[in-house]
Parts: structure tokens; C-alpha cells; sequence
């Protein structure tokens, strides 16, 4: 790790677009990962890359990421096993449908394509959903990816611009450096704190803790579901700040498979599936497509979002230590933020001035 300029800690689908962003800019990059490329949360999530807009923040940094996602997808969206297949939020009962509404009204306001649905439009589309639901709303651009693939191919792009990758445990970061496990020091101008949930294993000090979350996966049934189908209480699971909560979320993968979501838990690490949970999960999935009852569910697994208390990614620099920089606490949603976290962060290190504000990100709110 002789001459390097930046060190990356952590080879999630966050520091894969660290490196590869950094790289791009000629910076001399080093990944450091302690087990395999893509395979913590970034393995686990469900890959939906998702205009979200809780609030202003969110939404122009998921929207500035869906429109970097559409051109690294480009002309060859099967190497990201990627579909554009939207996303339609099911409106359980006319309360919903005002939130529908309202997400509409933003959305459009912001330039994304989207279409209230009636029921009659809604069961056209997805004729696997139950009767009487209120009606939906169609977000046209939003797609999916399978995650840990779309992380080995930003990694070998940063590789292939002279990047390197050592397989190591980072167990303490310093000023302008890390040290590894077997006590090697390693310094560089700039150190990136990319590891997840793991985060604050290294700087106690961030707010980011665990969030738990249950996935499952069925055998092939091609069209069973044909957009990622998410209920507008998604929402209110997913800002919980504390309990459990579960929350129906189908994803029609590429293969025909269907990825069946997603849970929140907190005050938790360990991995292990809970079958109490999985059974709470699937069972409110039935509730939205009964159907789903009859399929074959092949797998289950877990893992843990890294959470902030504002539901946004830290991005920037430490405020208190020197060469150190954060790309992480992103939630639910990293997989969607993480190519425009990697340009904001990249940009904040070269002095450029970013496409959208960077304010809401920086670490420093937290007074860490
Ligand atoms: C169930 C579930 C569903 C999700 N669904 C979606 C979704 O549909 N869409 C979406 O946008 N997001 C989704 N997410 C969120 C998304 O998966 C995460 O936000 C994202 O993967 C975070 O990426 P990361 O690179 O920050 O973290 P990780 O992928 O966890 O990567 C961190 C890496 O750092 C390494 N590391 C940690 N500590 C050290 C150390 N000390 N030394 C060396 N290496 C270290 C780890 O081994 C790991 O590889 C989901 C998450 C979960 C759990």
C-alpha cells in the first residue's frame, strides 16, 4: 500500500463506488476488506434503486443516485442483472391513497415520471394483489440490481485504474491512517470509512447502530409479480426508531424469483434467522398477494442496515479527526445512494463543487 493516496475501508456496494469515483479522479486508491467484496448489507438488500422522499434530503440524494445508476446500467443492464421495472406503492385504503397523492404531487414536482393508479389500473398490472385495495402510485424510472455483482464491477473498474485491494480487518483508524489487525500501520492522505454497519466498531463515537432485516427468497415464477411492489406503510416501519416492525415488499428478480421483504429490527447483531420474525414477515406479505402462500420459499437471511438518527447517510469529513472521511449510515437505502455518495464525497475531497447541496450529509450535524 506504498504511494497510495486514499485508503477505502470496507468493499461494500459504498466503497466500491468510493474507489471507483475516487479512481476516476486519479486518485491512487487502496480497499481495504476484511472478508469478501459485496458481502455484507450490500449482499443481503433487495437491490431496489428507489426515489424516496421523507424529505428533501433524501430525495435529491436517491434521485441525483437513480439518474447515476441509469447510465452505469447503460447499454448493459444484464452484467447488473438490472430491471426497470418501477416500483408501484400499494395504497391500502383511501388514507393511503392521500399519501399516494401527496408522493405524487412531490415526485412530479421534482421531475420524476409517476402515475396514480385506480384499482382497476393497479390489478391490470399486478393481478396477484388482493381485493380492495384503495388503488397505487407508479414511479416509472425506479429499477433493481443484484447488489453484490454491481460492487465487484465498480471494484474492477477502480482496479483496473491501478487500485489495489487487501484482504485485512481495519481494527483502529488514526490520523491519516489505519491499523490493521496483525498491528501493520498503513497511511495514506486520506482514510474512507466505508464499512456499514461496522461503523461505529471502529469510531464509537458515530451515531449509526444496526437495523436489522429479514429477507426471503422463492423459487423461479416468472410474472408472478411484474414491479417491485411496496405498501405506503412501508414508510412507517421504516422510520420506526425503535421495536420491531415488518412491512410487504416484493421484488420480481430477473430469474423469476421473488424477493419477499422486509423487516426492522433493533438492538441486535446477531445474524441469525428468526423464525418468529421470518413467519411475522411472510405472513403480512400473504395478506397483500395470498397467492404468495403457495409459493416455494427457497432461502431466508438477514442483515443489518447501518441507521442514523435522521435516516441520512453520513458523507464527508470527520469533523474532529484529521484525514478521515465517512461514506456511511445508509439505512435501507445504500444500495440506491450509494454511486451519489461516492460523488459527493469524491467531489468534497477534490474541492468540486457538487451537483446537489452537501449540507444535509455532513457529518458534522451530529456534533460527533
Ligand atoms: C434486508 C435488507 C434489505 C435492503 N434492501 C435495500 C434495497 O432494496 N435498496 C437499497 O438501496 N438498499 C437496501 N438495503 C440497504 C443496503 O443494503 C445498505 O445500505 C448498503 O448495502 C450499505 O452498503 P455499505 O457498503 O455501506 O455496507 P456493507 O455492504 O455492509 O459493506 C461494508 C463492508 O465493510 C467491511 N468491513 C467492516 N468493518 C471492517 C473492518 N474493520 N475492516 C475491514 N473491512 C471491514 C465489511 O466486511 C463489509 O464488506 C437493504 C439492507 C438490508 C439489510
Amino acid at each position: 500500500m506504498n504511494n497510495t493516496d486514499v485508503i477505502v475501508v470496507g468493499a461494500g456496494i459504498v466503497g466500491a463506488a468510493c474507489a471507483d469515483a475516487l479512481s476516476e479522479r486519479g486518485l491512487r486508491v487502496a480497499v481495504i476488506e476484511q472478508d469478501i467484496a459485496g458481502g455484507g448489507a450490500t449482499a443481503a438488500g433487495m437491490g431496489h434503486l428507489v426515489v424516496m422522499d421523507d424529505n428533501a434530503a433524501e430525495l435529491a440524494l436517491s434521485a441525483y443516485s437513480v439518474s447515476l445508476w441509469n447510465d452505469l446500467v447503460g447499454e448493459r443492464p444484464q452484467r447488473h442483472e438490472y430491471s426497470g421495472c418501477g416500483t408501484i406503492w400499494v395504497a391500502a385504503d383511501e388514507e393511503e391513497m392521500d399519501a399516494a397523492r401527496v408522493k405524487a404531487q412531490t415526485l412530479s414536482a421534482y421531475g420524476i415520471t409517476c402515475e396514480l393508479l385506480s384499482p382497476a389500473a393497479l390489478y391490470a398490472r399486478e393481478p396477484q394483489l388482493r381485493a380492495g385495495l384503495a388503488g397505487g402510485l407508479l414511479v416509472k424510472g425506479d429499477g433493481l440490481v443484484y447488489p453484490p455483482k454491481s460492487a465487484r464491477i465498480l471494484l474492477d473498474r477502480a482496479m483496473r485504474r491501478g487500485a489495489t485491494t487487501k484482504r485485512a480487518a481495519v481494527s483502529a483508524i488514526e490520523d491519516h491512517g489505519v491499523v490493521l489487525a496483525d498491528g501493520t500501520r498503513h497511511q495514506a492522505q486520506h482514510i474512507v470509512l466505508a464499512a456499514g454497519s461496522r461503523s461505529s466498531a471502529l469510531l464509537p463515537e458515530l451515531p449509526v447502530q444496526p437495523k436489522k432485516g429479514h429477507i426471503a427468497i422463492t423459487d423461479r415464477y416468472p410474472g408472478f409479480v411484474r414491479h417491485q411492489l411496496v405498501e405506503l406503510g412501508y414508510i412507517k416501519s421504516a422510520h420506526a426508531a425503535s421495536g420491531d416492525s415488518v412491512a410487504f415488499n416484493l421484488q420480481p428478480r430477473p430469474t423469476g424469483q421473488v424477493l419477499i421483504g422486509s423487516s426492522r429490527q433493533f438492538d441486535t447483531i446477531d445474524t441469525a434467522v428468526e423464525p418468529a420474525m421470518l413467519q411475522r414477515m411472510l405472513r403480512h406479505a400473504t395478506t397483500f398477494t395470498p397467492a404468495l402462500a403457495q409459493l416455494n420459499v427457497l432461502r431466508c437471511w438477514t442483515g443489518l442496515r447501518a441507521a442514523t438518527p435522521d435516516g441520512l447517510p453520513l458523507i464527508g469529513p470527520h469533523p474532529a479527526r484529521r484525514g478521515l472521511w465517512l461514506a456511511t449510515g445508509h439505512e435501507g437505502l445504500g444500495i440506491t445512494t450509494s454511486l451519489a455518495t461516492a460523488q459527493l464525497l469524491a467531489g468534497q475531497m477534490q474541492g468540486e463543487s457538487t451537483r446537489i447541496p452537501i449540507n444535509p450529509y455532513l457529518p458534522r450535524r451530529f456534533h460527533v
